[in-house]
């Protein structure tokens, strides 16, 4: 989950129309991003008025019992 969206959001609704996968979906108290639909373009985080998008490093889990 790269792109995540933080408890900044002031639900603008910027991140929802600019970004072009339709992966940026909003409810009454955060905006929310589908992983399985985001490229990763960026284009969310940059454009975030309260930068409350972030991108986090993609966590290894590893699975060996
Ligand atoms: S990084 Fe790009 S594709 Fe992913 S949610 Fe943001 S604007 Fe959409
Ligand atoms: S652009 Fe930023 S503040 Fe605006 S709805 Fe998206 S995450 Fe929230």
């Amino acid at each position: 989950m790269p792109y995540v969206v933080t408890d900044e959001c002031i639900l603008c609704g910027v991140c929802v129309i600019g970004c072009p996968s339709e992966a940026v979906s909003e409810d009454e108290t955060k905006c929310f991003i589908d992983v399985s639909l985001c490229i990763e373009c960026g284009t969310c985080a940059e454009n975030c008025v309260s930068e409350a998008i972030i991108f986090v490093e993609e966590e290894i889990t590893e699975t060996h019992e």
